[in-house]
């Protein structure tokens, strides 16, 4: 309020409100019509007084909703802000993990343990451990999915579907990620046309292609029987895990193979000689140690260069392959060792066997090679071999002797006609 206006107050009330004393001290002939005047003005008064005071009591109402929605704005883009906060540290803590992850599964040579490391990452770091983690790889035979390792929130659940369902050959065939939010609701998935005993119940889906290049390795999958559990940076983070899984898996399986080769011959399976010598030794000490008679028989193929001269040398690969397989047939069931031993030459291994029992499985198997029909150029083709036995006894120094001795042995058969067994003297 100004000094005006203040000044007129200060009047109206020293001259206006008195009025009533005034009359009363001295009455005054138009004393009701005063009166009357006085009281009309004071309520006229009161009226102004009440509706400013409504109008300001309005106003100040409408300030507070403001307020208030301002307010809850404020609020609905804190809580946005709090939850875009949490999200972010959960990424930030996720990639700050890579490198352990990267250590983890560069960490040993083993498929199965970086198998083992994949499916444990993903289950905890993404599924919170919650759901089901599969790992599918893939079968080089048969170029299809097969079940490899699982991880499980509910130890009940059993994965049926051994070579995978619609949604593993989905990413199989696109060779690319999936996200299911609901599966009852995904129209890229008929789900009454593949229940099957095999399916088994899950509303959301998270799943990865493990490619290196272009080298298809095999499907990491999440899911679980809840609707919308994973985000797009769930399935981010998978393909991540996934891409640096199959580097390790890829390393893995190479050396796998390179193992494979160095134990197995590449042409007919059997064991290597190098891999045979170690086993040698190993059984021979097991053998002198328990007291235990131990056999060795020497094979070589009766004028093997004949097939390789009239038929090719992949007749004679042919050859080898097919005396291989029954020679490995025959000695399994007689707890032998087979391996190749050279071009066309073959050692088997008889631990428990003493000089008369390796005479018998030698003369098996040499009948049972003769009975072998080959079809070389799509002519039956027989092939013999020669066999030399030799039995492990106190006078045999060490396994290079017994080696020695049975390829004498075997040379003594070739001698003596070819096609039949001839035992160390
Ligand atoms: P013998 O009855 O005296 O044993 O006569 P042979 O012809 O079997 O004997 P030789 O040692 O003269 O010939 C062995 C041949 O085996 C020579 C070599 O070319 C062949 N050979 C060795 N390894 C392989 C192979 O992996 N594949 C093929 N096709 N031939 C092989
Ligand atoms: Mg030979
Ligand atoms: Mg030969």
């Amino acid at each position: 309020m100004n000094k005006k206006n203040t000044l007129k107050v200060f009047l109206f009330f020293v001259l206006f409100f008195p009025l009533p004393i005034y009359l009363t001290l001295f009455p005054h002939k138009h004393q009701f019509g005063l009166l009357t005047l006085f009281y009309l003005v004071n309520l006229i008064l009161v009226f102004f007084i009440l509706r400013r005071a409504s109008n300001a009591i309005n106003k100040i109402k409408r300030k507070i909703g403001d307020e208030e929605e301002k307010s809850n704005i404020l609020s609905g883009q804190n809580s946005k802000e709090i939850k875009t906060q949490s999200s972010l540290k959960e990424k930030i803590s996720r990639y700050a993990s890579l490198k352990k992850i990267i250590e983890d599964l560069n960490s040993s040579l083993s498929t199965d343990v970086v198998a083992q490391h994949l499916v444990e990452t993903a289950f905890a770091m993404i599924a919170g451990s919650q759901g089901t983690c599969v790992l599918y790889l893939i079968d080089s035979q048969t170029n299809s999915l097969r079940l490899y390792k699982t991880r499980k929130e509910e130890k009940s659940v059993v994965i049926k579907a051994k070579q995978g369902d619609i949604f593993d050959y989905w990413v199989l065939r696109h060779a690319s990620p999936l996200l299911i939010e609901d599966t009852a609701k995904d129209f890229r998935f008929d789900l009454d046309k593949v229940k099957t005993e095999d399916f088994r119940e899950v509303q959301s889906l998270i799943s990865a292609p493990l490619l290196s290049g272009n080298n298809f390795l095999g499907v990491l999958r999440l899911d679980e029987n809840r609707s919308n559990v994973y985000s797009q940076e769930d399935l981010r983070f998978l393909v991540t895990i996934c891409d640096l899984g199959a580097v390790a898996l890829e390393n893995s399986l190479l050396y796998q193979n390179t193992q494979e080769l160095a134990i197995h011959d590449g042409l007919t399976g059997l064991f290597t000689k190098g891999h045979f010598l170690e086993l040698l030794k190993i059984e021979i000490k097991s053998s002198i140690r328990h007291k235990r008679p131990i056999s060795m028989l020497m094979l070589d193929i009766d004028f093997f260069k004949n097939y390789n001269d009239k038929f090719g040398h992949m007749a004679g690969d042919l050859v080898l392959k097919a005396l291989s397989a029954s020679l490995a047939e025959v000695i399994k069931e007689r707890l032998g060792i087979v391996c190749r031993f050279g071009g066309e030459e073959f050692c088997v291994l008889l631990p428990g066997q003493n000089k008369p029992a390796a005479m018998e499985t030698a003369e098996l198997l040499r009948s049972s090679i003769a009975n072998i029909n080959v079809l070389l150029r799509r002519q039956k083709t027989k092939v013999t071999v020669s066999i030399g036995v030799a039995t492990l006894s106190s006078d045999i120094a060490d396994e290079k002797e017994l080696i020695m001795i049975a390829d004498k042995a075997m040379y003594a058969a070739k001698a003596s006609g070819r096609n039949c067994v001839v035992g160390a003297k």
